[in-house]
Parts: structure tokens; sequence; C-alpha cells
């Protein structure tokens, strides 16, 4: 219970706006499904030591999924790449949230659901076409727990 006060009242995310925990785009580490994966960047996917990796199709903004670093373990690297080129290998359903959302929202479904990563879009309203989303940065519980204990810092 004690414990529990302390989560609550730390739980002020009021100030805190998705865009400034998030990764933004640019800066994010993701592949790309459309190019053949070789053994240098199988080395690159080890030494960034990203457990998530989103995964996109030509585009950067084209995200389709998640890569989890784990799943390389399970077969060979040889066999993995093999996999990958035939479009065999199992990229996960990636979230995606609005940029507006409160960060109390995110938590609470990052908490209920079976991922821990999302991807951040904001709406673009382009001239004559028909609004749409358009992704900008990644964002993890870890970038949420992490404010909130800067948060129970700051608050000392
Ligand atoms: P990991 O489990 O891979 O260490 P965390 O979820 O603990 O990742 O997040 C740590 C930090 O790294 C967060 O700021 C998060 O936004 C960032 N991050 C996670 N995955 C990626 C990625 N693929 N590319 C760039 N940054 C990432």
């Amino acid at each position: 219970p004690e414990q529990q006060k302390i989560l609550t009242s730390a739980m002020d995310f009021s100030d805190t706006k998705l865009y400034s925990i998030m990764t933004p785009l640019d800066k994010a580490f993701m592949l790309n499904s459309a190019k053949t994966l070789n053994i240098e960047k199988i080395k690159k996917i080890y030494d960034k030591g990203y457990s998530r990796i989103p995964v996109y199709e030509g585009r950067r903004e084209n995200i389709i999924g998640v890569l989890m670093a784990k799943d390389l373990m399970f077969v060979s690297i040889d066999k993995f790449i093999k996999m990958w080129s035939s479009k065999c290998i199992f990229i996960r359903p990636i979230m995606t949230v609005n940029i507006e959302v409160p960060v109390e929202d995110l938590l609470k479904d990052f908490k209920a659901g079976k991922s821990h990563i999302a991807v951040v879009q904001e709406v673009v309203v382009d001239g004559g076409k028909d609004p749409y989303y358009s992704p900008v940065g990644i964002i993890t519980m870890e970038d949420i727990i992490e404010t909130l204990i800067q948060q129970e810092i700051e608050d000392e």
C-alpha cells in the first residue's frame, strides 16, 4: 500500500508529452524488410543491443512490425538470413499511439498489452489529400518508467 501510494503520487505526467520522451524516428534503429540481411547487418543488431527493432518496408515511415532480437537466438545466422529474404521471419505487430495521447494512458496500454514498444504517430494535414497518420518516433515502456523515476528524484 505504501508503495502504491508512492507510485500513484508519482504518476503525474501532466507536464510530460510523448514527443519529449520518445526516440525520434530518425534516431531509431530499424530494419528495412526490402533489403537482404548479411552478417555485418546482423553483427550491428547485436552491437546495438536493442531488444526490439522496428521493421519497415521501403520507406522508414512504412513500419510494418517489430523484430524481437531474442527471436534471432532460435535459428542459425544462415537460416535467419534465408528466412528474412523469403519473408518467413516472424515480425510481430507493433502498437501505434497518437502523439497527443496522455503518457498515463500509454503506460496502461503497455501494461495491459503484450508489447512494450509503440510507434508514435501524428496527423498530417497536407493540402488536397485526406489527413493521414505519419510516424514520428518510437517509444518503449522504459522511456515512461525512466520519466517516473526522474520525477521521484526531483520530488525528493
Ligand atoms: P532495450 O530493451 O532494447 O534496452 P528499452 O525498452 O529498455 O530498450 O529502451 C531503452 C531506450 O532505448 C529507450 O529510450 C528506447 O526508446 C530506446 N530504444 C529502444 N529500442 C530502440 C531502437 N530499436 N532504436 C532506437 N532506440 C531504441
